[in-house]
């Protein structure tokens, strides 16, 4: 959509992004692309930071956030505070030694955006989170908090942006009935849609539109899936259905399935990210097996994959992959 490397501006970003089609499984699976909405400010992260992009903050000149040095939402959120001319005080646990000495990916491209990525002080115990949650009650009006990967209420109001695409995309398809599949990290992107679908689509005993949002979980298992959603709801009617074979993967961690499922995946001419990407589609295709029984869905609805962007990481991972397992 937009040339790779040109500078952002808030014209630039689309937040509206097309839907494509991919054989997958024996499936047609549809693909909303929301890696397209902008190179440097993509997928979720965009949707979730779209608040901070759209109000108005008159009074602010700074924003904290805290994660891992390699986050994706890091990157948007250098990019997000250089477009609104703050400053970004990045906090993280510890930047490795080799990624200082050849920075790269997400922290490269956050350095060029002008963050000030801050490793904890040696001598402060305790978490990351809890550390930088005391940093922020000590913050002035000033300055704005953003916890990690933006989970926080303000994410929703991106992804009931996103929401709206997809019921409309249906309505012009004449679609009533649609599992959307996303991986999580936080769950707060699969949270956040599901509560959207369920509150603004009419839940009569015979509802004429619904979306079921399905889900797996990347970096930890599922009840610590399940716990998160808990954290950020307390109806649990809004939680996503959890999908997992059973299999757990490291986040992060070189695995040859999910090397093969990746490159099986970008053969449909649709680059998708290293990371979450690849457990989410070994998880798609486990659900839309046959086999798959489950109470509250049906895989044999029509289904849309969330594609969530995060392709700067993609270069450094791969690099890891070739040198582990060739070309
Ligand atoms: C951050 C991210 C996720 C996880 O999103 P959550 O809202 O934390 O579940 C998934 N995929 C990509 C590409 C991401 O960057």
């Amino acid at each position: 959509m937009f040339a790779a490397g040109s500078n952002v501006s808030l014209a630039d970003i689309s937040i509206d992004t097309p839907v494509d089609k991919m054989r997958f499984a024996d499936r047609e699976v549809f693909v909303k692309r929301d890696d397209l909405i902008h190179p440097d400010f993509s997928g979720n992260k965009a949707r979730k930071f779209q608040f901070f992009l759209t109000q108005d903050f008159p009074h602010i000149n700074k924003v904290i956030g805290y994660g891992s040095p390699q986050a994706n939402s890091l990157h948007s959120l250098a990019v997000l505070a250089k477009l609104r001319g703050w400053q970004l005080d990045y906090h993280v646990d510890h930047i490795a030694d080799y990624l200082k000495q050849n920075p790269q990916g997400n922290y490269l491209a956050a350095l060029n955006n002008g963050a000030n990525i801050v490793e904890k002080p040696k001598h402060v115990s305790g978490n990351l989170d809890s550390y930088v949650s005391d940093l922020a009650k000590q913050a002035s009006a000033n300055e704005i908090y953003i916890p990690e990967g933006g989970r926080c209420e303000y994410a929703a109001e991106g992804l009931e942006t996103l929401g709206l695409q997809i019921l409309s995309w249906m309505h012009q398809q004449n679609m009533t009935r649609l599992n959307l599949f996303l991986p999580s990290g936080t769950g707060t992107t699969a949270l956040f849609l599901q509560r959207f679908f369920k509150r603004y689509l009419p839940q009569a005993s015979q509802p004429t539109v619904t979306v079921n949002v399905i889900t797996c979980s990347c970096v930890g298992g599922d009840n610590y899936l399940t716990h998160q959603f808990s954290q950020l709801t307390s109806q649990s009617e809004f939680h996503p259905h959890i999908v997992s074979n059973g299999t757990k993967y490291h986040f992060g961690k070189l695995n040859r399935q999910c090397y093969d499922m990746w490159r099986r995946v970008c053969d449909s001419g649709i680059e998708f990210e290293l990371l979450y990407d690849p457990v989410g589609f070994i998880m798609l295709e486990h659900f839309l097996n046959k086999d798959y029984k489950a109470e509250t869905v049906d895989n044999t609805w029509p289904v849309m994959y969330l594609h969530q962007g995060g392709l700067l990481g993609n270069p450094s991972m791969l690099a890891r992959y070739i040198r582990k397992y060739g070309q």
